[in-house]
């Protein structure tokens, strides 16, 4: 088993991360998948929890940020407007240039920047490349169709082994 796809942190959902967790981890950037990490992939807007979060990560100094690979940049720019925030479209995860440009955007470095994402193949992978924290939650809603519930049976062994987990 490759150590790339363990993820560093294992929560149950983004709301179980804080701004204290990110000053104490000295963390400046927080990138974001969208689907399934903010909201399930049926939902068009940010509804108020995910504003909040965002909105208290940003008080508390912590730049949030979308590293999408979503194909069609539509949705991501909705989102990211009603939350005042900026975002990396086309990313390429698990490439390390999405997570380079982000880093360049915000001015930080590896070490003040987190990914959080649901998936290991490209969240986690692309993290654990670039040298950045990997938080990993599981699906916001529950994963949808049966590839992505074959995909996140086949994640369990390496979510197993994460040091940092609500297991
Ligand atoms: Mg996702």
């Amino acid at each position: 088993m490759s150590f790339s796809l363990v993820p560093d942190k294992l929560y149950r959902r983004y709301t179980d991360i804080t701004p204290q967790m990110m000053q104490a981890w000295g963390i400046r950037l927080l990138l974001c998948d969208l689907d399934y990490t903010l909201a399930p992939r049926s939902v068009a807007r940010p509804d108020d929890t995910v504003l909040d979060w965002v909105n208290a990560m940003k008080a508390a100094g912590t730049e949030v940020m979308i590293l999408s690979n979503n194909r069609s940049s539509e949705r991501v720019e909705l989102f990211c407007k009603d939350m005042g925030i900026t975002y990396v479209g086309h990313a390429g995860k698990p490439a390390k240039r999405g997570y380079r440009e982000a880093m360049a955007k915000a001015g930080v470095t590896a070490r003040e920047t987190a990914m959080l994402g649901d998936k290991l193949l490209t969240d986690v992978l692309g993290a654990r490349r670039s040298g950045v924290l990997a938080l990993m939650v599981e699906p916001l809603g529950g994963p949808v169709g049966a590839w992505n519930h074959v995909l996140h049976a086949l994640q369990a062994p390496f979510k197993a082994m994460t040091k940092e987990n609500y297991l």
